[in-house]
């Protein structure tokens, strides 16, 4: 906690249910921590616990660069969402967040779904995402992510017409399909893959994408790689194949460590910083916290501003010579210790 300076940790155990949760509140400076919950079975505790602080941290960072008055948390469950959940795991769940009196506020994420969520609610308010609110984030996430797209080809080309483009998707999911839809209406020429047939021959069919093996998809010559699948693809191994000019894709995460995107920049691959590109489904979720409710075309007029955040981060880059993950950090770290600063002002 105190390397990645962390506020809280709260270990939660109810033995009825079999609840095996750890929630990491990061930072409140900016307002409540706000973060999915993810369940996964975990090997060790220690492994849960290295991922709620890297996920909740990272959410601190996404929250502030997106200019939301939210601070970073995230919860994980630590167990196997095809086999653990019931209705006494979500709602102790829920108790537990409650507890916490509105310093966290619970979404979904990995292995929880709006229907799961929707239970949790029944213990407590502090949720976000819910189907009769702002519901699935993937559909904005993609389109936060299409933007960042654009304006990467932009800050590279002069333009940021993408017809004729060639992307390579990495992972068509919920976020990897619905980018794929934007991509071809913009005309941009798709190649895809996945771990799984069908969702690849989904958008062979839909969109005339071209399929790639999954263990290739990253070494595609292509001018932008968009990694929508997991973390850590960004490593050692995978840079020196790169064939791309731009990454940009969904993923969280996607650098294995920080010192990989200076090595992007040394090869002249542009990186769209992970925690801004993808912070779409962030700023539709915050919606809900819009005192006159939830509106999804204000959610989503602001989604469009993640091209100018981008465009502002590159030119850092640029001017200063540092990655863009360093600019882009920079920049939510001000933020932070400003609005900080100014808490000390008594009103
Ligand atoms: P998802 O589970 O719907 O999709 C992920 C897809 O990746 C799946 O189709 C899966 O089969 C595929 N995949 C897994 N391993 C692969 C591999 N080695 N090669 C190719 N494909 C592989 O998840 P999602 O909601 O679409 O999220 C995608 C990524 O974006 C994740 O990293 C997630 O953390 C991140 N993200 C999502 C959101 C959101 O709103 N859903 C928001 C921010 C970040």
């Amino acid at each position: 906690m105190k390397d990645m300076e962390h506020e809280q940790l709260v270990f939660c155990y109810d033995e009825v249910s079999g609840l095996k949760a750890i929630i990491g509140i990061h930072d409140t400076t900016l307002g409540p921590a706000l973060g999915g919950t993810r369940m996964w079975p975990y090997e060790t505790e220690e492994e849960a616990i290295t991922d709620v602080l890297r996920l909740s941290k990272g959410m601190t960072y996404k929250s502030a660069a997106m200019g939301l008055n939210l601070g970073g948390g995230k919860g994980v469950i630590i167990a196997d969402a095809r086999k653990d959940k019931s209705e006494a795991l979500w709602r102790a769940y829920g108790r537990f967040v409650e507890s916490l009196g509105g310093r966290y506020y619970t979404a979904e994420d990995v292995g929880v779904s709006p229907d799961d969520i929707d239970v949790v609610n029944d213990e407590t308010d502090y949720v976000a995402g819910l189907w009769h609110k702002s519901g699935d984030p993937s559909p904005a996430t993609a389109f936060g992510t299409f933007v960042g797209i654009r304006a990467s080809m932009e800050h590279l080309t002069g333009s940021d017409d993408l017809s004729g483009v060639t992307v390579a998707v990495q992972g068509i999911g919920s976020v990897g399909y619905a980018l794929c839809k934007h991509l071809h209406e913009a005309g941009a020429r798709l190649l895809v893959a996945d771990i799984y047939e069908d969702k690849v021959a989904r958008a062979v069919e839909d969109f005339g994408a071209e399929e790639v093996d999954p263990g290739a998809i990253h070494a595609s010559e292509c001018d932008v790689y968009a990694p929508c699948a997991l973390g850590a693809t960004i490593n050692d191994e995978s840079i020196p194949e790169l064939r791309c000019k731009v990454v940009a894709g969904a993923a969280n995460n996607q650098l294995e460590e920080a010192r990989h995107g200076q090595e992007l920049r040394a090869r002249g691959i542009l990186y769209a910083t992970d925690f801004v590109i993808n912070g779409g489904g962030v700023v539709n979720v915050a919606q809900e916290f819009n005192p006159a409710g939830y509106n999804r075309d204000l959610a989503f007029k602001k989604i469009e501003g993640i091209g100018e955040k981008l465009q502002a981060i590159f030119a850092i880059s640029d001017e200063e010579n540092i990655p863009t993950n360093e600019a882009a950090e920079r920049l939510a770290e001000e933020r932070i210790a400003a609005v900080g600063r100014i808490q000390r002002i008594r009103t």
